[in-house]
């Protein structure tokens, strides 16, 4: 596909090229924005799995720079932004990056360090695994992902803030609500106008936890005991307290919510690119910041030399290893 015909094809793609935003999903964070006001008296953010940067750019455009503009902030009182994922990123204002996995206990012991005994108003999760497209894979493999979020979460936010998290719908959804209740008030799952329903995006949703309130005398240790208590994801359906919590009477209905402007852009609908309308040339935008060393780099220099009938793949992936 040419680059003009994605452009017509997906509007988002096409303005985050054009407002200078890193991926399409800044637009997805901006709409849950819109509906919940999640950036509301927020001064400190963790943002997992955040390359190649659009929250993140997000989270600087909306409390880092504004802060810095205000003659009334001194450097002390600047918002502090940690964002976390495996692969690196280009820099953004504002945004300090850790390199590392979610799901291992000393990339949580990097992030409460940056927070110096302090606590997060909000943290943020559009972690995603490379999709099989075996569903009930991708949703488990989704929803370990929630859970590594959630350690991190128990650690890092305080009492009364907010945690939105990228899921896959499919059966164990109605699970994952009632396990994110027990830590938040408030849990709402929304589906930005921005995520399509069509293609890849069509079983994305985000849940949104609003405050923050741990069981008394919860222990982050004995987060997954607490968690088990209402089931386990995928396959163990012998729990007594699965099939008791979520069944008959006990059925829970799961807030849903579409979010976004209704008048706003269809993100499963073409638009006429701006000029060609009017008889002129299109010209599209290269992207803002491609990610600096995506997992498919070896695959696509491979490609390259190749095709120039050169192929030494061992010393190939030793280069792009260094
Ligand atoms: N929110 C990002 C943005 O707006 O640019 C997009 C995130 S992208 C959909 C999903 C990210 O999850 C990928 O960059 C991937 O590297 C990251 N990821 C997946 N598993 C991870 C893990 N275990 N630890 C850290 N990051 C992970």
């Amino acid at each position: 596909m040419g680059k003009a015909s994605k452009d017509k094809r997906d509007i988002y793609y096409r303005k985050a090229k054009e407002e200078g935003w890193r991926a399409r999903s800044a637009f997805k964070l901006l709409q849950i924005d819109e509906e919940f006001n999640i950036f509301e008296g927020v001064k400190r953010v963790v943002d997992l799995c955040a390359a190649p940067g659009s929250w993140s750019q997000v989270l600087s455009r909306k409390l880092y720079v504004p802060a810095k503009l205000s003659s009334a902030s001194r450097d002390g009182d600047l918002p502090l932004i940690v964002a976390i994922d495996l692969q690196p990123m280009a820099p953004i204002e504002g945004v300090i990056q850790v390199q590392g996995d979610i799901t291992n206990a000393r990339t949580a012991e990097v992030v409460i360090r940056h927070f110096d005994g302090c606590k997060a108003d909000l943290v943020v999760c559009d972690g995603a695994p490379d999709v099989t497209g075996l569903h009930d894979m991708d949703e488990f493999v989704q929803s370990q992902l929630i859970l590594a979020a959630l350690t991190i979460v128990t650690h890092v936010l305080q009492v009364g803030g907010k945690f939105i998290a990228k899921i896959f719908r499919g059966k164990d959804t109605s699970l994952l609500y009632c396990q994110l209740k027990l830590f938040f008030s408030q849990v709402t799952f929304a589906k930005p106008k921005s995520s399509r329903n069509s293609s890849i995006d069509s079983i994305e949703a985000f849940v949104v936890c609003e405050n923050y309130s741990p069981p008394p005398g919860f222990n982050e240790r004995d987060l997954y005991h607490l968690l088990e208590r209402v089931g386990t994801p995928s396959g163990d359906d012998d729990l007594d307290c699965r099939s008791g919590w979520l069944e008959g009477p006990n059925k829970v209905y799961i807030p849903f919510l579409a979010c976004g402007d209704l008048n706003g852009y269809d993100s499963d609908r073409s638009y006429p690119l701006p000029s060609s309308s009017e008889g002129g040339s299109y010209k599209s935008l290269d992207p803002v910041q491609p990610p600096i060393a995506p997992p498919y780099k070896t695959a696509l220099e491979l490609k390259k030399v190749s095709s120039h009938g050169i192929v030494d793949i061992e010393k190939l992936s030793l280069n792009t290893e260094l």
